[in-house]
């Protein structure tokens, strides 16, 4: 750690005019590992400041020819960094007021097996189940915004709001409801239709939440059976993608007595590691499973690198080609917002698959999108003649 101009920890730096762009792109820098230090392994990424990363990327090679990599984000936690300063800083309050008007949001965590993303998203294992400290300074983003999105619509007393959450898994590109153990592993259909606005889960539960409790209990069910699912397999969680999803449905008093509805949600995504696009060249009987895990992946990358081209934004993206996307079109293709948590391994050993994220990371930061609120036609018009008169309010008082 070093000291800021005015003698405080630095932990975060910035390169802020994010509060434009509907892809946020983060990076979180986790610790060093007690582990790596033991056998070694060095620090090897730097903050020169600014939202800026350096990497020594080729000091694992020993090569002397080399020029650490620089690259530049929205913003970087640093390994001081606290969960608290995840949600202060990543743009995640914002997300959450959007999902609040009704708009599609996503935050999403990406990054090798071992990088931080689920302690980002939920905290180390095992402490969701023990509420009796619900402020430890461990509790992951997910719990954070819970508490943060039921101070906000508290604050809203003439809104009427609905919630609902859900919770699945995507393995070897099946999906899996992580709240129904009754058919637990017993894959089930996405589909598209025109009520949903895009794609959905058939007969995924959706649990009413009334109050934070039933939302953290909804996270808690999910992470158990999640767990229970795994059957021995090591590594079974860094092969499966979660989306937790909370819907809010609100109605607000317009005039005469219309209520305007809408419904905005947010996912929060725990990605595969991004080591595993990787391993398509398994042999075997592993060669179905990585592909398949790979699918999603891979076709997030390449919507990603679509989306970020401007040659070719208006071209076909393919969304349709993997469960994870179908599910996220909604949040990348323009209509909402998107969050992007890059977690990377500040050790040598890890230095290529550091740069492989910082390089994916950087691609995403290019996707431009304009997100539009999930209404009501008939509503959206009579909002946009309200809009219209007050323009006109305003004219006659300036002649
Ligand atoms: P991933 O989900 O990306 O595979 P994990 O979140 O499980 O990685 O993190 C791997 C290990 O590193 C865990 O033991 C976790 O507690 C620890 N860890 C990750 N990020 C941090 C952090 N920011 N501060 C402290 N420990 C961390
Ligand atoms: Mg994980």
């Amino acid at each position: 750690e070093r000291l800021n101009e005015d003698n405080s920890f630095r932990k975060i730096t910035t390169n802020y005019n994010q509060n434009e762009d509907n892809i946020n792109v983060v990076v979180r820098v986790r610790p060093l590992s007690k582990k790596e230090m033991q056998r070694g392994d060095t620090q090897i990424v730097d903050f020169p400041g600014n939202g800026q990363i350096m990497v020594d990327h080729c000091a694992r090679t020993g090569s002397d020819s080399h020029k650490p990599k620089r690259f530049s984000y929205n913003v970087v936690f640093e390994p001081g960094a606290t969960q608290e300063d995840v949600l202060q800083f990543s743009g995640m309050k914002r997300l959450i007021s959007m999902a609040i008007e009704g708009f599609r949001c996503t935050c999403f965590c990406y990054g090798q097996t071992g990088s931080g993303k689920t302690h980002t998203l939920t905290g180390p294992p095992g402490l969701i189940g023990t509420r009796t400290v619900p402020y430890s300074e461990n509790h992951g983003l997910i719990f954070r915004s819970f508490q943060y999105l039921f101070q906000q619509i508290q604050l809203q007393s003439d809104t009427h709001f609905v919630l609902k959450a859900s919770y699945l898994e995507i393995y070897n590109e099946k999906v899996i409801d992580l709240l129904n153990s009754g058919s637990l592993r017993k894959p089930l259909a996405v589909r598209w239709s025109k009520k949903a606005c895009g794609f959905f889960v058939e007969n995924l539960f959706t649990v009413d939440c009334e109050e934070l409790d039933d939302l953290i209990a909804v996270l808690e069910e999910g992470l158990r059976n999640r767990s229970i699912g795994r059957h021995n397999m090591n590594d079974y969680s860094s092969r499966s993608h979660t989306i937790l999803t909370v819907h809010i449905s609100s109605e607000l008093p317009a005039e005469n007595g219309v209520f305007i509805s809408r419904t905005g949600k947010i996912n929060f995504v725990d990605l595969a590691g991004s080591e595993m696009t990787k391993k398509t060249q398994s042999q075997g009987k592993m060669l179905e499973e990585a592909n398949n895990i790979n699918k999603s992946l891979m076709v997030l990358g390449y919507c990603i690198a679509t989306l970020s081209d401007p040659k070719k934004r208006s071209s076909h993206i393919p969304y349709r080609d993997s469960k994870l996307t179908k599910l996220l079109a909604d949040s990348l293709a323009g209509n909402g917002a998107t969050l992007m948590i890059a977690c990377i391994s500040p050790a040598k050993s890890n230095a290529c698959e550091t740069v492989n994220t910082l390089r994916y990371a950087a691609r995403a930061k290019e996707i431009r999108t304009k997100p539009v609120v999930l209404m009501d036609p008939r509503e959206a018009l009579i909002l946009s003649l309200k809009r219209e008169i007050d323009v006109l309010q305003n004219e006659n008082k300036h002649l």
